[in-house]
Parts: structure tokens; sequence; C-alpha cells
């Protein structure tokens, strides 16, 4: 068990609390932190407080510390879930998956990378030179992919503005052989706005202020974010990381992982474009809009292989099939003008992300695999996920967020039951059922079809004319007004907290959250004119015109409507569900200690707020409604052998089982404990505890 570090750095499991209150966990939680134990376990779920300060403890001793050895024989850490997860990837070809779960800045993607560390640090003890080059690519994955995924936010210096899922393939001898990535909601409305305070992702920053004069001259770009439109709010805001060793950095990983010249170029070709385009501007005579400053129009289509002319006509018209097939173009206002950019500028963005997602996939992927001659191919998933959003103002994104944590919550109580139902079955225990809150009504009303929020704002979308935001809302309040966890202004006329007029409200599992629906049928449409899509697909940068295969339709031929982004979004994450469902599941829950960064600041309110909406209670009851500890036979009496006179220093009885049998009685908790059919369960802590305390004391 994991008692080994002493009372005085508090409970090391907290199943191991006097009793499952707020009050003690709070407690514990706090103790550990101030000195110093950041990881806590329930059992095998890990509990990390973000330390945010370096550790010294991920270096090679820990790890060797940790390698092959079982969760409770060392004291809790990522590397005791981490080596469990590959155990029984291992020595059980079970897939595993290891959920790392927390708000902005609790430190999930710094774990994920300890994980995917720890993994690569264990694996191919013969240094083979192809897995050696399959264990860097996957590493080097991260540096590309928070060059362009993460951004400076105001809660978190490096925050992941897209959701990852990786996974890991190993061979039968248990080393990588490849990988995948997916990436979800990539928050592509900061590329042209973001929050006082905050930065667009690294990647631009790294680029100007990193760029060599002649990569910035020949992009016709100065040196300095604050000459550009979308990186201006951020110019002034620092990050830990210096932007300029970051794009050298970046751009030695690019090559590492097998990004052509060309490719890379093309990759800094789209993002100065981007930036270029940030800063056009229209203006209009009354009748029609211009562009103002042909050069940037040059410099664009220079950047994007285009021509002059067709940019411009992309940017000022779009064309539209009428009723009776009759094909026209239609001149943008101001305001539409400013629209498209904007809409082409994220679109760029988005799928400049996803190609270099796919890229580094096609790299990793698995080649030649043949399960006859190699085994089975075995994977453990590594999911680092946004967490619970709750801000003063929640939007779509806010609302596609929290419905995936609902989700994952969902998922969350299956599985725990579900792992732990299934051990008592196999070895032989009968065990007492526990209810809890189950959030299945909340992912209902998030995804049912044809009642539930995405589909009445996919109706709204689909609607012809002018169908508002309010509208819709006002159908949602309609549809709705029964469900339990669904209030607007409307249907809660007294609530104070309530008196705006665009605004509806989730009972999420994890808290009130009051949505402002302005903005929403726009984000969920995500329009983007076909006019663009045709110029990025007729562009003579081959890269380029990868990404936009879609461009070759020409507006006749557009008749399906695309799916919205809420359906996207929602399709992607039952895909995820469904995928970490048939894995055995590994959990990190990360807790941000406080909002300042500060290593030594425990904000008792922010942590306990966590550790209620992370269900963290919860989960020690049901650890502890079960049984608390497992401990296989041997296991067992090899530790404590030496607390009873019947089997120190050896048993003479006819099983390791009856030899446990002497010890529990001889202690007298033989009332707190099952006997399985290869392991032994002890109900409570207390049981164990006793005979811990025995034991140091001998
Ligand atoms: P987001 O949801 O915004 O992406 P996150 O949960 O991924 O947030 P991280 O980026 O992992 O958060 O952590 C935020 C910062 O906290 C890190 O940049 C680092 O400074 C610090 N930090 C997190 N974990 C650790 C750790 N184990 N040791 C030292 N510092 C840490
Ligand atoms: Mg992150």
């Amino acid at each position: 068990m994991a008692e080994l570090e002493g009372l005085e750095f508090g409970k090391s499991d907290f199943v191991l609390l006097d009793e499952v209150t707020m009050e003690q966990f709070m407690e514990n939680l706090k103790l550990r932190f101030e000195k110093g134990r950041i990881y806590t376990f329930i059992g095998e779920v890990v509990v990390s407080v973000n330390p945010y300060r370096q550790m010294d403890i991920y270096g090679k001793d820990t790890i060797d510390a940790y390698r092959g050895r079982e969760l409770y024989e060392n004291p809790p850490h990522l590397y005791a879930v981490s080596d469990a997860a590959y155990k029984a990837m291992k020595r059980r070809a079970k897939d595993t998956c290891i959920v790392i779960s927390g708000e902005s800045g609790a430190g999930k993607t710094e774990a994920s990378k300890y994980i995917m560390q720890y993994i690569a640090a264990i694996t191919n003890p013969g240094q083979r030179a192809e897995v050696e080059s399959v264990k860097n690519v996957l590493l080097k994955s991260n540096c590309v992919l928070e060059a362009f995924g993460n951004a400076k936010t105001n809660r978190n210096d490096n925050s992941s503005r897209f959701g990852k899922y990786m996974d890991i393939n190993f061979n039968f001898n248990g080393d990588p052989t490849g990988g995948h990535i997916n990436n979800y909601l990539l928050e592509k409305s900061r590329v042209v706005h973001q929050q006082e305070g905050e930065r667009n992702f690294h990647s631009f920053y790294q680029l100007l202020r990193g760029g060599s004069e002649e990569m910035l001259n020949s992009f016709h770009l100065e040196n300095d974010p604050a000459a550009y439109v979308y990186t201006r709010e951020g110019a002034e805001s620092t990050t830990t990381n210096n932007d300029r060793s970051s794009h050298k950095a970046v751009m030695s990983a690019l090559e590492v992982i097998g990004f052509s010249k060309e490719e890379i170029s093309s990759i800094y070709h789209i993002l100065a474009s981007i930036l270029l385009l940030g800063n056009m501007q229209f203006e209009s005579d009354g009748e029609s809009v211009q562009i103002v400053g042909l050069e940037a129009v040059n410099h664009i289509s220079e950047l994007t292989g285009t021509d002059p002319d067709s940019v411009t006509k992309s940017l000022l018209y779009r064309t539209v099939a009428t009723g009776g097939g009759e094909v026209i173009e239609k001149g943008h206002s101001e305001e539409e003008a400013c629209f498209g950019r904007d809409a082409f500028a994220k679109a760029l963005y988005e799928r400049l992300f996803g190609w270099i997602v796919g890229r580094i996939n096609s790299v990793i992927e698995v080649k030649n695999y043949n399960p006859v001659l190699h085994g089975k191919n075995t994977v453990i998933g590594v999911l680092d996920i946004y967490g619970f959003e709750i801000f003063d103002n929640n939007s779509f994104e806010q609302f596609c967020i929290n419905y995936c944590n609902e989700k994952l919550q969902q998922l969350f109580i299956e599985l725990i039951l579900q792992q732990e139902q299934g051990e008592y079955e196999r070895e032989g225990i009968t065990w007492q059922h526990i209810d809890y809150f189950n959030n299945q009504i909340i992912v209902d009303l998030v995804e049912q079809p044809h009642k539930g929020i995405i589909s009445i704002l996919d109706e709204a979308c689909l609607t012809v004319g002018k169908v508002t935001d309010t509208v819709c809302l006002d159908s949602m309040d309609t549809k709705l007004a029964q469900h339990p966890h669904y209030t607007s202004r409307k249907l809660s006329p007294t609530d104070k907290t309530m008196d705006f007029q665009k605004h509806f409200r989730i009972r999420h599992y994890a808290g009130d959250v009051t949505y402002s629906v302005e903005g929403f049928l726009d984000k969920n449409k995500d329009l983007l004119f076909q006019d663009f899509k045709r110029l990025m697909y007729n562009s003579s940068n081959s890269v380029l015109k990868e990404m936009w295969p879609d461009g070759q339709l020409s507006i006749t031929e557009v008749t399906k409507r695309p799916l919205t982004a809420a359906t996207l979004f929602k399709n992607s994450i039952v895909a995820l569900v469904d995928k970490l469902a048939c894995k055995e599941p590994y959990y990190v829950r990360c807790i941000k200690p406080n909002e300042m960064k500060s290593p030594v600041l425990f904000d008792d309110a922010r942590c306990q707020h966590q550790v209620a909406y992370l269900g963290l209670l919860e989960n020690v009851m049901v650890r502890r409604a079960g049984f608390a500890y497992r401990q296989p036979y041997a296991r067992f009496l090899q530790r404590y052998k030496m607390t009873c006179e019947y089997t120190w220093p050896n048993h003479l009885m006819s099983s390791d089982r009856d030899a446990v049998e002497a010890i529990v009685t001889q202690h007298g908790f033989q009332d707190d404990v099952a006997y399985g059919h290869t392991k032994l369960f002890v109900r409570t802590p207390r049981s164990l505890f006793t005979l811990e305390q025995e034991r140091a004391a001998l």
C-alpha cells in the first residue's frame, strides 16, 4: 500500500481518510501540497496539484524506482499510473488509456508530457533505431502542437486551445511502433480576436520574433507583433518561453519529424498571409466596397500562390446560385467583407493546424504491421483535453467544452463502476451497488436528436431567413421549459442573475453555467464563402491546395449543407468516448491551487470547488464502499508476514490464501475482508493501517 512516506506528509491515499468528508479531504490535500507532495492516490486514480515550480521528482532515479513496480509500492506519482497502464498493456495485452482532466492551468499538458517521457524511458532497452525514431517523433510532436495550438491566456501562459488524444501503439515486446493524434475543436476565434491581456497562438509571435530578417522580408512582414491587428493585443505580454528560441526549436522539431523544406516554408507562408489579411481594411463609397491599399492584396497573392484579381474578388464578392440555377456575383457590404476576411483567416489557420496533425500522423502511423508475425498491436491512449469552463461570459466554445466534460464524466462513472464490478466478478466476490448522480440527463439535454440543444441550434441554422440568436433562444425556451437542468430569463423571471435578454443556463454536473447565446448561430454555421475555398484550391502551392480539397466544387455542386460546428464536435466527442470506453482507463485529476501561479498559495475555496466538480469525494466513497484495497496473496504475505507468528519467517499452510487468513484473524479484522480467487480484498483502510503501524513498530 501507499503509506510509505510517513504521516507528516498526510495520507497518500484519500481512501485512508478517517472519514470521507470534504473537510478531511481538503485538509489532506492542502497538507500534502504544503509539504511538496503534489500527488495523492484515490485507489488507482492520481490526484495532482500544480506545484508551479520545478520539482526534482522526474529524473532517472525516480523513473527507475517506479519501473515495473506495483501501484502501492511507491508514493503516488504520475509514473505509478503510467507504469500500471503500461503493465496492463504489456502483461495482459490490454488496450489502456490515461485520461487527464482538470481546468485550465491545472497541469494536464505537463502531466501528459511526463507520462510520455516515462513511457519513452522504460521502453526499447535494446535501443533499436526504428523504435528510437518513433519515440523521438512522438516527443517532438508536442513541441510543434504547442506552438500552433497553444496560446497565452489570462489563466495559463501556455494554454492548450485544442483537445488532444494520442494513441501510442506497441508491439508484442512492449516497444512503441507508432501512434496517432486526434485533435478536437481548435479555438480558431483566437486567430482574429483575443481577450484583453491574452495572446494569439504562439506560432505568430515565434515567427515575428524568431524568423530571420531574410524570411520576414520575403514575407513582407515587420518583426513586431504590434504592427498586426491579429497580434497587437498580445504584443506586449511575454511568456516564460522565449518566442525567438521557441521558433528555432519548432523549426528543428518540424525537420526531425520529417516535414520537407517545402512544407515548412508553406506553413510559414500561410502564417504570414493570415497576419497580412488581418491588416486588410475595406471602405465603402455608399455603392460598392473597395480594399484599402492594394499592396496587401499583391503580397497575399504572392504568399498563397494565387493571382491578385482572384484574391480581390473573393474578398469583395461572393458567388451565389439563384433559385433558378443562375450563378451570380454579389458584392459584399463592408461588414460582410470584414466577416469574410476574418472567417477566411480562421479557416486558413484551422486547416493548417489540421494538416500539421495529419502530417505528423502520416509519419507515426504504424506501417507494415503484421499481426500474425508481430502479435497483437496494443495501445495506450493519452487524453489531454480542456476541462470544465465557467467564465464571466460563456459562449459557444464553453458550451461545447462543457458538453465534452459531461460526456467524459459519464464515462468516468461508467468505467470506474465497471472496473470495480469487473474485478469483483472475476475474483468471485459479492458487492453492493452504489448509486450516485448520473449526469446522463444533462448529456441528453445537449445531444438528444430532435429535442436537445444542438438539434435546436442546427434547426435554427438551417432555417432560411433571418433567424437570430434570440429567436433561437425562444425556441429553446419553448422546447426545454420542462427540463430540470435548463432555465432562461423567461422561465426564471425572478432570478436576479438571469435578467439578461440573451442568456440561458444549464445546470451542469459541475455547477451552473450561464451562456450568452450571442454569436451562437454564426459560430455553429461556421460559414466560409465558397469563393475562398476555390481560391485556395487553385493555389499554385501544392501544400496549400492539399488543405482545400472541397474548393474543387463549383457553386452549383455545393448543394448539401455542411454539418454544423456543434454537430461535428458532437460526432468527434462521441467517437472519442467510444474509443476510450473499450480501453482500461487510468485517471489523472489535476487541480490548480491558485490563480496567481504561486507555488505556495493554496486557495481553499477554489480547490474545494474543483474537488467537488471533479467528483473526487464520490470517487473515494465508491472506492470505499467496495473494497478499498486488494492485494495478491503472495504480496500481502511478503509485506505482513512478520506481524504474525504463524507466518514468520515462513508459513507451513497449504496455501498463501490460508496463511493470509491467519494474519487477518490474528489481527481481528476477519469481518472486514473477502477472499477472492487470487487476491485479498480489504473493505476499510483502517485494517491495513493497523497492520502497517504494527509492521513499522517491529
Ligand atoms: P490548459 O487547459 O490551459 O491547457 P493545462 O492543464 O494543460 O492547462 P499546463 O499547461 O500543463 O496546464 O500547466 C500550466 C503551467 O503550470 C505550466 O506551464 C507550468 O508552468 C506549471 N506546471 C504544471 N504542472 C507542473 C509540474 N508538474 N511541475 C512544474 N510546473 C508545472
Ligand atoms: Mg494544456
